[in-house]
């Protein structure tokens, strides 16, 4: 299924809408990889003309900014699972 992303861990199909990885990868990288092209989703459905170096940073970014704020995910798991009615 990656033969299309040749020397790539992920790739988007836009036809079926799927992300496809590369199977094996390290945890942490295979999580990078599924938020990468999850980037390149959004950067597609929006309209936004990213550039291959904006996605990297963005997902560097996001994923660097997780992992040192792990009450930031916790506080964003719950207000996704429980949104407060104002
Ligand atoms: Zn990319």
């Amino acid at each position: 299924m990656l033969d299309q992303y040749e020397g790539q861990v992920g790739g988007v199909d836009h036809q079926s809408c799927t992300i496809n990885i590369k199977s094996g990868q390290q945890k942490l990288l295979e999580a990078d990889t599924i938020l990468h092209e999850a980037v390149h989703v959004l950067d597609e459905i929006f309209q936004l003309n990213l550039t291959e170096r904006h996605v990297y940073c963005l997902t560097g970014g996001i994923i660097a900014l997780l992992r040192d704020n792990p009450e930031f995910v916790r506080y964003l798991q719950d207000a996704i699972a429980n949104p407060r009615t104002v």
